[in-house]
């Protein structure tokens, strides 16, 4: 074929095509380049898989090194249910927080919920990720990489507990599998504490 009949060819076949042809392509990409394109449900149903997988203790079902730090802070972002349960009962005991507040001088590390006022810091920790004596499993595949890599959650918890004591204020953990009604109340009283 000519390279005339090329262009003949491709004019008739642009003229063929919707006029938004190409803005609909570069929408296509950039939702691909979202990870919101093809495999989207996939990727919410392996999602919504691991957040039940967690919630049994056990490592999520297909996780990889490449993509697990980019779950690990989709898990952070996420209001956890136990979480979210503390909140609302601290809620109804009147007490206002700020939720999910950037730690002063430690980057991209987050406080869950925070008392400003009061310089107290509470976080609900998952058992998995950052190894409930109750509950801790070590994944019996890449056994070695999972166990660093949940020691460094958790040197990086006594770091962060650590930095904001130095900074003057108080820390409370407690664990997602923990009664949050009984939680509300250790917090509740904390913060009452520093009224005085
Ligand atoms: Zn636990």
């Amino acid at each position: 074929m000519s390279s005339i009949d090329d262009a003949v060819k491709r004019a008739i076949v642009s003229s063929r095509q919707p006029r938004d042809h190409d803005s609909r392509l570069r929408r296509v990409a950039a939702r691909r380049h979202a990870g919101q394109g093809l495999g989207y449900l996939d990727r919410v149903a392996r999602e919504r898989e691991g957040a039940e997988r967690r919630s049994r203790g056990l490592a999520p079902f297909g996780t990889v090194p490449a993509t697990t730090s980019a779950r690990m802070s989709a898990q952070k972002r996420t209001n956890t249910t136990p979480e979210m349960l503390l909140r609302k009962q601290l809620h109804a005991k009147g007490l206002r927080y700020r939720v999910n507040m950037p730690i002063p001088g430690l980057p991209r590390r987050r406080a869950d919920i925070t008392f400003t006022r009061a310089k107290l810091a509470v976080f609900v920790d998952g058992c998995f990720w950052h190894r409930c004596p109750t509950h801790a499993t070590d994944p019996a595949t890449r056994g070695e990489w999972w166990r660093q890599k949940l020691d460094g959650n958790v040197a990086r918890d006594r770091e962060t507990d650590e930095h904001l004591r130095r900074l003057g204020w108080s820390v409370l953990r407690f664990w997602e599998h923990e009664d949050m009604e009984q939680a509300a109340r250790v917090v509740a009283a904390a913060v009452s504490r520093s009224d005085r």
